[in-house]
């Protein structure tokens, strides 16, 4: 069933789990994503990002919200680093559930004033809206400590942008950053601040940049012949304790994406005669949702539907 995104996540916070938001481009990923929640009666927020909404257009946002109606758990459709108050209202015009405006690049005003644009609009139509407050910048623990407080999210701060905007859920940045590069060794999350931040807002709490890239992910790819370099990702006691503190909502990307492709990669490279499409993208669906469902476990939804 179509949710918005903060019935999904009040729950997930007022019970101490955490509900994946993973990002679909296209067909395969969409169905993996659903079929990964409805096995494991988990509910899900499924992603579209600016760029996905682009590559894939309508048949990727209809067949997105489509599915989710049909879905027998709790789906939220949700857009993903909305850039501007057009591309939200594009959002809502197609039927998402949830969206989310990143001004964060911009100064704590003006953040201030175009997230409440945004709020305003989206729940007039009961949508609900993710903000964002803070750099997503790889931070390394020798960074000093005033350098870090400029970069990550403030927590008084944080208290006073969710009550002046009135957004439903906040990303925060506590040191993840997006991709499959962390920065060198064990990447590094604040949670302290995390607890601090969490105890001044009692709103779900999002957190970016948290795929774990699994060495034997990498290698993977790496053995069929991709090329990757040093790769790391969130571990997943670090997740667990981010969960246990507050935050409710993780994204996941890149592990989707390095399952999917190092899946088509050995399936061609095994059978270079092939070139039948469902031979490859099969496999490679099946592998998306195998990681789909592997963090669902980690975020403790499983049986919350
Ligand atoms: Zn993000």
């Amino acid at each position: 069933m179509l949710v918005t995104g903060l019935e999904i996540l009040k729950k997930a916070r007022a019970e101490g789990y955490g509900v994946g938001a993973f990002n679909t481009n296209n067909m395969e990923f969409t169905q993996a994503i659903l079929e990964a929640a409805e096995e494991l009666r988990s509910p899900v927020i499924l992603a579209l990002s600016e760029g996905a909404m682009k590559y894939g257009g309508r048949a990727l946002t209809q067949m997105a919200v489509a599915l989710a109606k049909e879905a027998r758990v709790p789906v939220a459709i949700h857009l993903d680093h909305g850039s501007s108050y057009e591309s939200v209202l594009k959002a809502l015009r197609e039927g998402f559930t949830s969206v989310m405006i990143d001004k964060s690049h911009e100064d704590f005003e003006t953040n201030v004033r175009e997230t409440k644009r945004v709020v305003e609009a989206a729940h007039a139509v009961g949508v609900t809206v993710e903000a964002e407050l803070g750099r997503l910048a790889g931070i390394e623990e020798h960074v000093a400590v005033d350098e870090k407080d400029a970069l990550l999210t403030n927590p008084e701060e944080a208290r006073i942008f969710m009550e002046r905007t009135g957004a439903d859920y906040l990303a925060v940045a506590i040191g993840t950053s997006h991709g499959a590069y962390k920065g060198k060794g064990r990447p590094f999350i604040d949670h302290p601040r995390l607890e601090r931040i969490a105890g001044l807002v009692p709103a779900p709490l999002v957190l970016h940049g948290a795929s774990a890239v699994p060495p034997e992910l990498v290698e993977r790819f790496r053995a069929a012949g991709g090329e990757i370099g040093e790769a790391a990702g969130i571990h997943p006691e670090d997740i667990r304790k981010a969960i246990a503190l507050g935050v409710a909502k993780i994204n996941t990307d890149t592990d989707l994406r390095l399952a999917f492709t190092a899946l088509i990669r050995e399936t061609l490279g095994k059978s270079p005669k092939e070139f039948d499409p469902r031979k490859y993208l099969g496999p490679a669906r099946e592998a998306v949702k195998e990681v789909v469902k592997s963090r669902m476990e980690l975020f403790g939804s499983v049986g919350k539907a």
